[in-house]
């Protein structure tokens, strides 16, 4: 599996579910996470081409870039410190296994709750990753390979995400609703999955 094929996945997963992610932040939020993430994802599709000779250290930082000037929103900004925390990672490694991927995705989440200030259970994007995060790291410490690793994260990012119907949102725009955004999926936390869905797919191929 080539590296830029997996990001390629990841965009088409987002263009795929633009209307998905757009109508869930309309249920609690703005009505926008779809088309925010997606015109992001949308740039970074038309610039891999001219990533092939990147380490993926500066992938991750070129991707951050294209976030953080595409995209709008709250979520442009915390994904985008996510990759910049994890290229830092990725920058002092030259071999990409199992377990450098769980310090890179580990710092992805610190980058994301250094900047968002949220916890586990505030029905945030973070509600499906750090239970996926959680599930990859237990998979490979156990000798399981990447693909199983991101198998087990696909599963308990999905179930992660169906919990956020059961949370009261306390950061983002949801927390205005207070106990109104009960019965509803977080979008961020939808959007993660899908990512992480995109890459465990694209592994198992
Ligand atoms: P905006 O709310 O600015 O319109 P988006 O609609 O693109 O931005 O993204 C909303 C998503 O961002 C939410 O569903 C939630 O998952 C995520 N989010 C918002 N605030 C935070 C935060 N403080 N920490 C983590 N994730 C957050
Ligand atoms: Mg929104
Ligand atoms: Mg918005």
């Amino acid at each position: 599996m080539e590296r830029l094929e997996i990001i390629k996945s990841i965009c088409q997963v987002i263009n795929d579910n633009k209307d998905y992610l757009t109508e869930l932040d309309r249920e609690i939020g703005d009505g926008d996470h779809g088309v925010n993430l997606a015109r992001g994802f949308e740039k970074i599709a038309a610039e891999l081409p001219n990533m092939t000779n990147l380490s993926a250290a500066e992938v991750l930082s070129k991707m951050a870039m294209l976030l953080m000037s595409n995209v709008g929103g709250a979520s442009g900004a915390l994904y985008a410190s996510a990759l910049i925390k994890g290229s830092a990672v990725l920058k002092t490694h030259t071999t990409l296994d199992a377990q450098v991927i769980a310090d890179t995705w580990q710092q992805m989440i610190d980058g994301i709750q250094l900047r968002g200030k949220a916890v586990l259970g505030e029905k945030t994007m973070l509600d499906s990753q750090i239970p996926a995060y959680q599930a990859f790291l237990a998979e490979i410490s156990q000798a399981g390979s990447l693909s199983q690793g991101f198998a087990a994260a696909e599963q308990s990012a999905l179930n992660g995400l169906n919990a956020t119907r059961d949370i009261i949102a306390t950061k983002g725009r949801a927390s205005y609703l207070g106990e109104r955004s009960l019965g509803h999926l977080d979008p961020g936390a939808a959007s993660s999955y899908l990512m992480i869905k995109a890459i465990s797919e694209a592994l198992a191929e």
